[in-house]
């Protein structure tokens, strides 16, 4: 047994022989080898005694409940079962994770502390409004941050994540065009090429007709063109600022002034915001709607695909148009306002059956009142000059695709230098989990080919920064050196090798039928 350079353990030795295609790797050391619950459970084990059930009538008619074959596990085995699997994760908890585009910074443990608290954990949504004051008045003082971090003035606090963000704000956009009887009209949402992929997919899936805007050649909006594809048809330009490619959109002014010119909204993708907080204000900007990830900018977990959360901040002529609901402070405290037309409300409707997410709201206020208004400020300059110091030890080794400037909260790098190596982006990657780091976001953006997307974010110290930095930098050498087997080979020290990503996405199993239990072949219904 030995540490890997990030102290992750692993065996050099077994490493080689499953290089060399000699056995599994299964358990190593104390890090257990786990089934799945369906190949290690018993039908006959479970964690829970219930008493004999004794029927006497049978009040279903014909119909008789039986046994599925269900498999179940004893009460401590099934602790051991999750945990177990929880160590094949990787986690922010355990190291450096550089995956760009995501902010996965430290989620502070007060921030649990505070989620945790009854009265903000233990509520119901639908409890009388009297009795949940405090968690209205945080919703509220959250609320308050958010419009002044933006320097917008009105947020729609439900979406639950940014996607859903982007959502809401185009649903606001829709809706103001439609009041002011443009809604026939303003058919094509504009979108640079560059975009996240959920840009486009949130214009198209409200019926807008998206159009792309090129990307210049260092890596930012192509304005003339921009300016082209302008007309009283378009109804909002989708822009992320910082940029995908981790660079400040230079022209934004002239971008969002353009925009209005032709009776446009700016709706501005706000994942990026951690560059950004506490040193620009996007209402400065021009902006008309961004939606902001608290998972994100304010630390709170992306939660394994669990629950995120994507308020977003409104110009003053798309806040009438909000969803519902909306909390208001009155002379007595803190009310809900629940419905469309209320109060003479234009709000497009409602997103969420109730507020969004609470446990999200509690952990990004306890971050930001824990840093107070400078320390965010902070956190967001520590983030660019992270992605910078990243730039600047690997750009003599790794091809950086925007050279010439400094970047801002990420490090764009492509697959040039790997050119004649064998080696591609995917194999670099795959080879970065054998040295225990969580691999970058790559090809992504689109724009960029064979793309690595490094963000280190504000939370990693120099020491950190710099064992990551040698550790990409002796990938290179082995990649130049011909050791294209290794990186083919590439992740052998893992619990899993490289899966069928594209059958797992085709041909996803997500039912279960008894049949099934041992026959990994089934197939699943479309
Ligand atoms: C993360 C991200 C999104 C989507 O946010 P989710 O919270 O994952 O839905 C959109 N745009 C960009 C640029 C992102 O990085």
């Amino acid at each position: 047994m030995s540490m890997n350079s990030q102290g992750r353990q692993t065996t050099p030795e077994a490493v080689d022989d499953i290089a060399a295609g000699v056995g599994m790797l299964g358990g190593r050391g104390l890090l257990q080898d786990e089934p799945m619950l369906f190949d290690a459970g018993r039908e006959d084990a479970t964690g829970t005694d219930w008493p004999e059930i004794e029927i006497e009538d049978d009040v279903l008619g014909s119909l008789t409940r039986d046994s599925i074959g269900l498999k179940g596990l004893t009460e401590p085995e099934t602790v051991r079962h999750y945990v177990r699997l929880s160590q094949y994760n990787y986690a922010i908890d355990l190291g450096l994770y550089p995956l760009g585009s995501c902010t996965m910074k430290h989620n502070p443990r007060l921030n649990e502390k505070m989620a945790r608290l009854p009265g903000f954990a233990d509520i119901h949504p639908l409890q009388p409004v009297s009795t949940v004051q405090g968690a209205l008045g945080l919703i509220d003082e959250l609320a308050h941050w958010l419009k002044t971090l933006t320097g917008m003035p009105a947020v729609a606090m439900s979406p639950k994540a940014g996607a859903h963000g982007e959502l809401c704000g185009m649903l606001a956009i829709r809706a103001a065009h439609e009041a002011a009887g443009e809604g026939e009209k303003r058919k094509i949402v504009l979108v640079p090429s560059s975009a996240h992929g959920t840009n486009p997919a949130t214009a198209a899936q409200i019926g807008y007709q998206v159009v792309e805007i090129k990307a210049s050649e260092d890596g930012r909006v192509d304005f003339e063109d921009l300016k082209a594809k302008l007309s009283d048809e378009v109804a909002a330009l989708m822009l992320t600022n910082p940029n995908t490619c981790g660079l400040f959109e230079r022209d934004i002014m002239a971008i969002s002034e353009a925009l209005h010119a032709v009776g446009a909204y700016f709706y501005c993708d706000g994942a990026n915001f951690n560059a950004l907080a506490g040193r620009v204000r996007p209402g400065d900007l021009g902006v008309d709607a961004m939606h902001i990830n608290l998972h994100k900018t304010f630390s709170t977990p992306h939660g394994g695909g669990g629950p995120g959360a994507g308020p977003v901040v409104l110009s003053a002529p798309l806040a009438p148009f909000a969803p519902v609901p909306w909390v208001v402070k009155t002379d007595d405290g803190f009310d809900v306002v629940e419905h469309v037309g209320e109060d003479g409300n234009q709000s497009f409707g409602r997103l969420c059956a109730f507020h969004g997410q609470m446990g999200m709201y509690v952990r990004a206020l306890s971050y930001m009142l824990s840093h107070g208004a400078d320390g965010v400020k902070q956190a967001s300059e520590d983030a660019v000059l992270n992605a910078n110091y990243i730039l600047a030890r690997l750009q003599d080794v790794m091809t950086v695709s925007y050279p010439g400037g400094p970047c801002m909260h990420e490090a764009l790098f492509d697959e040039r230098f790997l050119a004649g190596t064998g080696v591609s982006t995917l194999d670099f990657a795959k080879a970065m989990i054998d040295e225990g780091y969580h691999p970058m976001t790559m090809y992504f953006p689109l724009v960029v080919k064979g793309a690595m997307l490094i963000e280190p974010t504000e939370s990693e110290s120099k020491d950190s920064l710099d064992a990551f930095a040698d550790t990409l930098r002796g990938l290179v050498e082995k990649a130049k050196a011909g050791e294209v087997e290794r990186f083919k080979a590439a992740p052998v020290a893992a619990p899993m090798r490289r899966l069928d990503e594209t059958q797992a996405a085709r041909q996803p199993k997500l039912r279960w039928r008894s049949s099934m239990a041992n026959d990994t072949s089934a197939k699943t219904e479309a």
